[in-house]
């Protein structure tokens, strides 16, 4: 899970417990007074509090005794409600079917990469998100994962909007928020999600007249202009032009542009041409810009 994830968002590790439930005890904990009803989920639960600044535990249950299929995916929301609570600001307001919707759409990503079919039609079809779990899974496959997670921290508005999915893009400049306040209750801002330490093309989505190129945290449609985050700090960049396997950018004010390429070729095998003159001749065709992870 962590391995899928991690270019994108890194999920609580070290202070989670997970424990197996058997019905029985699932039952009992949610007639326990103060248990706090967070998930419509029947097959697992979520219980996060912080014990000293800004430091998260999470308590998760998953209903054993089913199948080791059933039971990933289900770990897979739960371990993205544990996410939503370590990384989204407490003024960030989302719509609870939204909230459902992410977990499933993290719980599907995993099952997709595990080939477990049956998983996948059971998340369309169980109903905990009402639908926006198919909005998440067309926006995912339109603008990709670190669209999305970017619009759950920063998005503009509360949930996914059926009719202006492209909505997703619109979120809050970070610099234009306002500080928040010093109230001890808040925890700190949790450390950002990783981004690369350089500009580089994490994947082209999108069908082909209308492809969107992933730069480092956003999505990109030909001619947009747009910041993306870069280590620690904020670029100012254009995307001139989506190809196959790259993607030709230029950062704001500079006069050279550059070909970004994906790490890994297009499964068609298509080779991307260069114009003459550009940079990226000089490049390794995997080197430089190719994300750094461990
Ligand atoms: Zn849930």
């Amino acid at each position: 899970m962590d391995l899928l994830f991690s270019q994108f968002l890194t999920l609580p590790d070290t202070n989670v417990t997970l424990t197996i439930e058997d019905q029985v005890q699932m039952d009992e904990l949610r007639q326990a007074p103060g248990f706090e009803r967070q998930c419509p989920s029947l097959l697992g639960y979520t219980r996060s509090r912080i014990v000293k600044e800004g430091q998260w535990k999470h308590s998760i249950g998953i209903l054993g005794a089913r199948l080791a299929a059933a039971l990933k995916g289900v770990c897979a929301h739960e371990y993205a409600h544990a996410w939503l609570k370590e990384n989204l600001a407490p003024d960030r307001v989302i719509d609870r079917d939204t909230i459902e919707g992410f977990c499933e759409l993290l719980a599907y990503k995993l099952c997709e990469s595990l080939n477990l079919t049956r998983e996948l039609q059971s998340i369309r079809r169980n109903g905990y998100s009402r639908g926006q779990i198919d909005l998440f899974i067309e926006a995912e496959q339109s603008y990709g994962l670190p669209t999305i997670v970017e619009w759950m921290k920063h998005g503009v508005d509360e949930r996914l909007n059926r009719d202006d999915l492209d909505r997703i893009r619109r979120t809050q400049e970070k610099e234009a928020r306002p500080a928040r306040p010093t109230v001890l209750e808040i925890p700190p801002a949790p450390a950002p999600t990783p981004v690369p330490e350089i500009l580089t093309l994490v994947g082209i989505s999108g069908t082909r007249s209308n492809r969107l190129a992933l730069i480092n945290d956003r999505a990109f449609a030909e001619m947009e202009t747009g910041r993306v985050r870069v280590g620690g700090s904020n670029v100012a960049i254009q995307c001139l032009q989506i190809r196959a396997g790259s993607a030709l950018i230029q950062v704001v004010g500079s006069d050279l542009p550059q070909e970004l390429r994906l790490k890994v070729p297009p499964a068609d095998g298509t080779p991307s041409r260069s114009p003459a003159g550009s940079p990226s001749q000089e490049q390794e065709p995997n080197g430089e810009h190719s994300p750094i992870r461990d």
